[in-house]
């Protein structure tokens, strides 16, 4: 008997020392040499999974309680132990499992089957014990996907909570464990030199990513500041946290501003104030509106011809008015619909409609009539020659060229040799038709 206990204090000895080479950080334990138990401790077990499980939570009526969670890893179970003095060779172990997630009837189930394991083997058993914990314990307890989990919801955090920050720490461990390949430059990296994008999960070195979005950031490429991977599927921008994170806290300021501006840039109800010291932009509350008070400093204009606000009732300056409606004609659908948001449907609509009347009569007038250069009055002429005499100034005038006539010598400018109208009285006179000129005989 006493052989048997010096036999089994050398075995406990020899178990202790292992353990700790193998499991560093898992494994601790106390000797006491006056305790029944010389050797007390603890060992923490990872059960690995074959891949990433879907868990759903169960609340105390047995429901589903919330939305399922993907996870790679479990926290670990925890086996508490002693050794009486005759274990390995007469007595089993002490021991108990711990391990808040599972239930009560796992851990019972568990336990049962170590003390199955150590009578058929009757040894030391702590490293069978935490192979089997590792490998066999969710196949042993024959549980099926998604691993349904009672959440009782007692403690302040819930489960849910409690294992998703687990799984991401673990995940996070892996991660800085790994080597990858950067995308930017090619080289293979130690983990902890990498990023992982958080929406589409590629992978860069650190330094590379950080010179990628600080150059684009000053360079003002905000819009490109997103996975630099050609293949990349993600829609998403990234958060400002990863920006941050990454390029650090003022250009990430800078990245915000930046963005934002461009925003307004491309916002169809914003403008920029039209003084020159100001150019603050100006939001106006609806598309029809056409007041816009500048709210930096307080300059009154008008949305359309950027002037002086000139009235709701007097008509803009004409020529951004053909500006807007050339935009609008020439546009396609997209860029038509943000200047229908911009300057409103039913304005654009009626721009539209008087600016195409006007450009019908100009062109009536350049084929069928000419402006008089006094009065601008467009004079038609049915027949006759080409000298005009208007019929509102009478002012004499050249039909073809627009041009003042001397009305002391009004055939000068038909028969000068340095007029572009030299001997062209009658061009484009229908001779058949010709009874006089009117214009200046009537
Ligand atoms: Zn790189
Ligand atoms: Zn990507
Ligand atoms: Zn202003
Ligand atoms: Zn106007
Ligand atoms: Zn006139
Ligand atoms: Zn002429």
């Amino acid at each position: 008997m006493l052989n048997s206990v010096e036999d089994c204090c050398i075995q406990q000895e020899n178990e202790i020392l292992a353990l700790e080479a193998i499991y560093p950080q898992d494994f601790t334990y106390t000797e006491n040499k006056e305790n029944p138990s010389r050797y007390e401790g603890s060992l923490t077990i990872q059960i690995s999974l074959p891949h990433e499980i879907m868990i759903c939570f169960i609340d105390d009526k047995n429901l589903i309680s919330d939305l399922p969670l993907k996870v790679r890893h479990l926290p670990p179970v925890k086996l508490i132990f002693s050794m009486p003095s005759n274990y390995p060779m007469e007595d089993c172990l002490q021991f108990e499992l711990e391990c808040y997630w599972m239930q009560r009837d796992w851990i019972r189930r568990l336990e049962k089957r170590l003390l199955k394991i150590w009578e058929e083997e009757r040894d030391v058993i702590l490293f069978r014990f935490a192979e089997f914990l590792q490998n066999n314990a969710l196949d042993y307890l024959q549980v099926s996907y998604p691993l349904r989990i009672y959440d009782d919801n007692v403690g302040q955090t819930t489960l849910k909570a409690l294992l998703s920050t687990y799984d991401q720490q673990a995940k996070n461990q892996d991660f800085v464990n790994d080597h990858f390949t950067c995308g930017i430059c090619l080289e293979e990296k130690h983990g902890d030199k990498c990023y992982r994008l958080d929406s589409c999960q590629h992978v860069f070195c650190q330094v590379c990513l950080r010179e990628y979005f600080m150059m684009l950031i000053q360079e003002g490429f905000v819009i490109q500041v997103k996975c630099p991977d050609p293949g990349c599927k993600s829609p998403n921008k990234l958060a400002k946290e990863e920006i941050t994170e990454i390029v650090g806290h003022e250009m990430s300021q800078r990245y915000t501003e930046l963005l934002e501006k461009q925003k307004l840039e491309t916002d169809p109800l914003v403008t920029y104030c039209p003084r020159k010291i100001c150019q603050a932009p100006v939001k106006k509350e609806s598309a029809i509106e056409r007041l816009c008070v500048c709210t930096k400093c307080t300059f009154a204009f008008c949305w359309f011809c950027q002037r002086t606000w000139h009235g709701a009732n007097v008509p803009c300056a004409i020529n951004n008015i053909k500006k807007i409606v050339q935009e609008y004609l020439a546009a396609d659908e997209a860029t038509k619909s943000t200047l229908e948001l911009r300057y409103g449907t039913k304005n654009i609509e009626k721009l539209v409609r008087d600016t195409l009347e006007e450009m019908e009569t100009d062109k009536w007038i350049k084929s069928n009539a000419q402006k008089c250069p006094q009065c601008e009055t467009a004079i038609e002429k049915s027949m006759g020659c080409n000298h005009m005499l208007c019929t509102r100034c009478k002012t004499h005038f050249c039909y073809l060229c627009g041009s003042w006539i001397d009305p002391e010598e009004p055939y000068n400018h038909f028969n000068a040799s340095n007029s572009s109208c030299n001997q062209r009285l009658f061009d484009g006179v229908n001779v058949d038709e010709f009874v006089a000129d009117e214009f200046i005989f009537v």
